[in-house]
């Protein structure tokens, strides 16, 4: 434990593939204040992404990087954090993060790295081969062409399955915008298009094996929290409740619960293993593999938005195809399907490329995700933009398309208007209309915290195991401090700091990084008043205490939050400084909320819309509790004084002085 930091490993690697260069720098100088994942790569993206850099540049960095309890025994931390310019941002490649889980982040630790930098473009399509500390880059012209499925099978065959192997397919090496890449047959890097930057570096694959350990600064309290977290658990989610297996299915396709990352202590809703499934495209052929999150939407929900009809077997299909092929399933089933689905409604004439729309069809489908995949048709090409940019070049639909995408590229996710599978009610949704606001994609990958803890443990979703109101109103108040936070009936009010608040917390997901749908843990079933506690440290406590056991740095957990914010503050000033984010962007997501949202509060009794006047001010209210200038947005000087933010360059600070004074 050099310096003192348990958890890390203390190396991060630099490819450089365009001279093929492989370097290492140490982890230490940007800690403890970087923290780990999101936290250090901002630190990097701020000195090595300039302003006007493009994210197919050949210079832009695709960051790669772990946190401390990455591969440790913390539960639910198996994951890994991607950030760098974003493909599919719009209205410009926004600076961003995704994250994914699997096994391949533990698997770079005990290899002896924290993360990696990844430059330039390989003459060649390459991929890295990391074997405990030793790194090359190996030929990847036998695998060009391949899914990912299918390029980590060839891989793991010709090393062995104790690899992991990250991998893109057709979708990211032809630059597809809306291109993932992924490990094992479920654990993608989902939003963002990052696929689309490894195409583009020429990037096939990452393949990883180590056998090192991980020192931790205090063994023995970090074991005594671990065992505290992981028996406070509850259902997937942090939910009151515990799925239960379909006996039709365990039945057919021996259905069982696989978790979706290394440590994770709960049966999860989203993670599911089936096995011997039937192919329908191949006769003959038996398939097998995790189902997650969305992907349990392919075959068809049935009286709900997504009601189209594919049964298990086709939807399961799809979904290994579209996996395969590295099409961001979010895009695809929440965005891409529903527009066409309208688009068919408002003229029935309408063709994808020269298909039928009808979604009910395996074969429409199928012609879907592999036209986006391989740009194939104008359709296809057009929608390999991403469907905000596909509904302007094809010139159609673009009414539609602001049904279904809030802002930034991004299909909706827990808003309560175009994200219809997630069931929310106003006024929980203005607090993710805020932080949809002041991102630069779906927040909610890492901003579940507020609006699925309560609407997953109200009695109007969970009427069995639920809390009453007056008890999760009471938790809102100790939390956030006020009642306003959680009251059904509080319109506007308090709801500014909520979504201030799981700013940091988000950061601390992707820094440490843990799971998104367990952390912050805050209702409970298992203690008295149904505060989230483990023998006297609080739900919300636990991600720092695990934090501090593991690395020995001495913070409390103020100066946690405080370091977790100083990552929000420096990720703002980036998107200044490169994109001149202001208030004017942050309020492009107005017109999406203004409009009546897709489900009642029942002490309420209508559908509720926005108000933009009201939501203004509770932007502003937002601002002042990040010591934003609320006319404008930005960082006032105070606030780059306390969390030691680089300063604008003189030519930023000129160019939006002149366009203030317009
Ligand atoms: S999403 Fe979270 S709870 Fe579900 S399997 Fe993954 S780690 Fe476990």
């Amino acid at each position: 434990m050099m310096n003192g930091y348990g958890g890390y490993t203390g190396r991060i690697l630099r490819i450089d593939l365009t001279r093929g260069s492989i370097d290492m720098e140490e982890t230490w100088q940007y800690l403890p204040h970087g923290i780990g994942g999101r936290g250090i790569a901002a630190e990097i993206a701020w000195k090595e992404i300039p302003r006007n850099t493009s994210a197919f540049d050949t210079d832009a960095p695709l960051i790669f990087m772990t946190g401390p309890l990455t591969g440790t025994m913390a539960p639910f931390s198996g994951r890994t954090t991607v950030c760098g310019l974003a493909p599919q941002g719009y209205p410009c490649e926004w600076y961003t993060r995704s994250s994914f889980g699997g096994h391949f982040g533990p698997e770079l630790k005990y290899a002896g790295y924290d993360g990696m930098v990844i430059t330039g473009r390989s003459p060649e399509p390459a991929y890295i081969k990391i074997h405990n500390g030793q790194v090359s880059l190996e030929d990847a012209r036998p695998l060009w062409g391949l899914g990912i499925l299918d390029t980590q099978k060839k891989i793991l065959g010709e090393l062995s399955e104790r690899w992991r192997v990250f991998a893109i397919g057709p979708a990211g090496e032809n630059r597809v915008r809306i291109a993932v890449a992924a490990t094992e047959t479920e654990s993608a890097s989902g939003q963002g298009g990052f696929g689309a930057v490894m195409g583009d570096k020429r990037l096939k694959a990452i393949a990883v094996c180590g056998d090192g350990t991980l020192s931790i600064a205090d063994p023995n309290r970090f074991q005594r929290i671990c065992r505290l977290v992981r028996d406070e658990a509850h259902g997937s989610h942090g939910w009151p409740h515990t799925p239960r297996l379909d006996p039709a299915l365990v039945k057919a396709y021996g259905q069982r619960f696989q978790a979706c990352t290394q440590g994770c202590a709960v049966r999860c809703y989203d993670a599911r293993y089936y096995k011997h499934v039937p192919s329908k495209l191949c006769p003959g052929k038996y398939l097998a593999g995790q189902i997650d999150c969305i992907a349990g939407l392919f075959p068809g929900a049935g009286g709900t938005f997504y009601d189209w009809n594919l049964g298990f077997e086709a939807g399961f299909e799809l979904s290994q195809l579209a996996n395969n092929e590295g099409v961001n399933h979010w895009e695809l089933l929440v965005g891409i399907i529903p527009w066409l689905r309208y688009l068919k409604t408002d003229d029935p004439s309408t063709r994808f490329n020269r298909t039928k729309i009808d979604p009910d069809d395996m074969g429409f489908w199928v012609e879907v995700i592999t036209a986006i995949s391989r740009r194939k048709g104008e359709w296809g090409d057009a929608l390999a933009e991403g469907t905000v940019r596909a509904s302007q070049s094809l010139r159609v639909g673009q009414d539609r398309m602001r049904l279904l995408f809030p802002a930034w590229g991004y299909a909706g996710h827990w808003d309560g208007h175009g994200d219809h599978i997630n069931k929310i009610f106003f006024p929980y949704w203005l607090v993710s209309a805020l932080q949809w606001a002041v991102d630069t994609r779906d927040p909610i990958s890492s901003g579940h915290g507020y609006v699925q803890n309560i609407m997953g443990w109200c009695r109007e979703h969970s009427p069995v195991h639920g809390l009453d109101w007056d008890v999760m109103i009471k938790i809102g108040e100790k939390v956030y401090g006020t009642a306003d936070a959680i009251h059904p009936l509080s319109d506007y009010n308090g709801k500014a700091f909520p979504a201030y608040w799981h700013g940091q917390r988000s950061v601390l997901k992707d820094s440490l990084p843990v799971d998104d749908q367990i952390f912050p843990r805050i209702f409970s079933r298992k203690t008295e008043d149904h505060f989230a506690n483990a023998e006297g440290i609080p739900g919300p406590n636990f991600e720092f205490e695990m934090f501090t056991s593991a690395t020995g740095i001495s913070w409390n957990d103020e100066l946690f939050m405080h370091y977790a914010e100083r990552v929000v503050q420096m990720e703002r000033q980036l998107l200044i400084r490169n994109f001149d984010r202001s208030r004017q962007d942050d309020e492009t997501v107005i017109p999406y909320f203004a409009k009546p949202e897709n489900r009642i509060n029942p002490f309420i009794g209508t559908h509720v819309s926005m108000d933009p006047d009201k939501f203004r001010k509770l932007l502003t209210e937002y601002y002042q509790l990040r010591g934003w200038d609320p006319q404008n947005g930005r960082l006032l000087r105070e606030t780059i004084e306390k969390f030691d933010i680089p300063a604008l360059p003189d030519s930023t600070q000129s160019a939006l002085e002149s366009q203030e004074m317009g």
